[in-house]
């Protein structure tokens, strides 16, 4: 059961009609900061993941996205370039894995 009630899409119109559009530049520059960031392990691309104790904060319009791998779980925080987690090596299926293959007949 969600606790979440969407508004009506006439009053929401009503009530930004004439204001400037602040979001959509917002949301470009940070879709392309995000796109920046890759697995160092597996070379992926990072999934956004939102944690509601660090999302908002300041005068930020838009939620700030921690990003995970999804093989090896890696977490970077792309504001603060920190690695939340390090991610784990093993979780990462054996077919991804790089393989080095030797000719036995040499
Ligand atoms: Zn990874």
């Amino acid at each position: 059961m969600s606790t979440f009630k969407e508004m009506d899409p006439e009053v929401t119109w009503r009530l930004i009609e004439g204001h400037e559009d602040i979001l959509a530049p917002a949301l470009k520059a940070r879709e392309e900061l995000y796109s920046r960031f890759s697995c160092p392990r597996c070379r992926c691309k990072l999934l956004k993941e939102f944690d509601p104790r660090t999302c908002f904060s300041g005068d930020e319009v838009l939620p700030k996205a921690l990003l995970c791998c999804p093989s090896c779980s890696y977490t970077i925080d792309p504001h603060t370039n920190i690695v939340v987690r390090f991610g784990d090596a093993s979780k990462i299926p054996v077919e991804s894995s790089p393989l080095i293959l030797f000719d036995q007949h040499e």
